[in-house]
């Protein structure tokens, strides 16, 4: 039986393969999905071509694969979503919730990295980045600056959007589309309803839910963003602890975070729930990959999960 109303998703950026960090996120929001008899999706996040690294869409989903973790219906990929993209900045500039900017990076650092809407009343702009317009200054101090949620993991969380982020890009101008933007357009796109990520992308989330209240105020879903209580989300938000290095650096290809060695997938599974603080018997280390999924869908607890916004992942996986 499927649940209804779950879609959950991996949403993985191809810059490299897949590590213990991103296992981790993988799997839990496989379990998640699993657990509640819902959808998981898979999507490929190909927007920042300079970034992406030849062959790691096709290593991602071996290694998705070789663990079990397999994934509903057709695999979405960003870079043929940009008409998507480019409508929604459309209508979110000609609702003036958008606007063109030029400034260079050094204005930006000079503010100390949070914008302060110089471009919102100038009008012919070359080249221009664009930035979502967040609740203004006067407007700092009620609701509609602050958005809350309640993450599944981390409990209760709080941001202003006008003190702590500013109007925020989402189209460079070298004209490639933010992930802020393409996650929230396909996020809607394709009707997810839990998010279960990394904590790296906690401080994203209020100006995703931003961002999609924008959007359905457009749609007519929802009144305008102006003037109403962003206190809510459609969404279902789940942040696991980021995994780090022994220098307490976040996992990735940068700082040289080790591939997953493929046939140790059990191995892997075993660790990953460890990690996860759902505590796999001991023999079940060396049984066959399904039956470690089998014994997690059934075991999966959220709540069994540290919250701590990072852990170090194990020495040797
Ligand atoms: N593509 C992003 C990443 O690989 C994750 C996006 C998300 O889960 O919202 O870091």
């Amino acid at each position: 039986m499927t649940s209804a109303t779950y879609i959950g998703r991996f949403a993985p950026s191809p810059t490299g393969p897949l590590h213990f960090g991103s296992l981790v996120c993988a799997l839990a929001s496989f379990l998640d999905a699993r657990h509640q008899a819902g959808r998981w999706l898979v999507r490929i996040e190909d927007i920042d071509p300079p970034r992406e690294i030849s062959g790691a869409t096709t290593t991602i989903l071996r290694q998705l694969s070789d663990h079990g973790l397999t994934w509903d219906g057709e695999l979405l990929y960003q870079s043929t979503r940009t008409e998507a993209y480019r409508e929604a900045i459309a209508a979110l500039q000609s609702a003036h919730l958008a606007y063109s900017c030029d400034c260079p990076r050094q204005r930006i650092n000079s503010l100390g990295g949070i914008y302060d809407g110089y471009c919102r009343q100038r009008t012919v702009i070359e080249n221009p980045a664009i930035r979502l317009q967040v609740p203004s200054e006067s407007k700092a101090r009620e609701p509609e600056a602050t958005i809350k949620f309640d993450d599944l993991i981390m409990g209760h969380y709080i941001q202003n959007l006008c003190s702590e982020i500013g109007d925020f890009i989402i189209q460079r101008r070298d004209q490639l589309f933010s992930y802020q933007l393409a996650v929230v357009v396909d996020d809607r796109f394709q009707n997810i309803s839990h998010i279960i990520r990394g904590a790296d992308l906690i401080d994203s989330t209020p100006r995703q839910i931003y961002l999609q209240e924008c959007l359905e105020s457009l749609s007519g879903k929802h009144p305008a963003p102006t003037g109403s209580p962003l206190t809510s989300s459609p969404l279902t938000y789940g942040h696991l602890p980021m995994a780090i290095n022994a220098e307490g650096q976040k996992l990735s290809k940068q700082n040289h975070a080790a591939a997953l060695v493929a046939g140790k997938e059990s191995q892997n599974l075993w660790l990953a729930l460890q990690w996860l603080g759902q505590q796999p018997p001991d023999q079940l280390k060396n049984e066959s990959i399904s039956r470690i999924l089998d014994w997690a869908i059934s075991n999966w607890s959220l709540n069994a999960i540290p919250k701590q916004l990072a852990m170090p992942a194990p020495s040797h996986y």
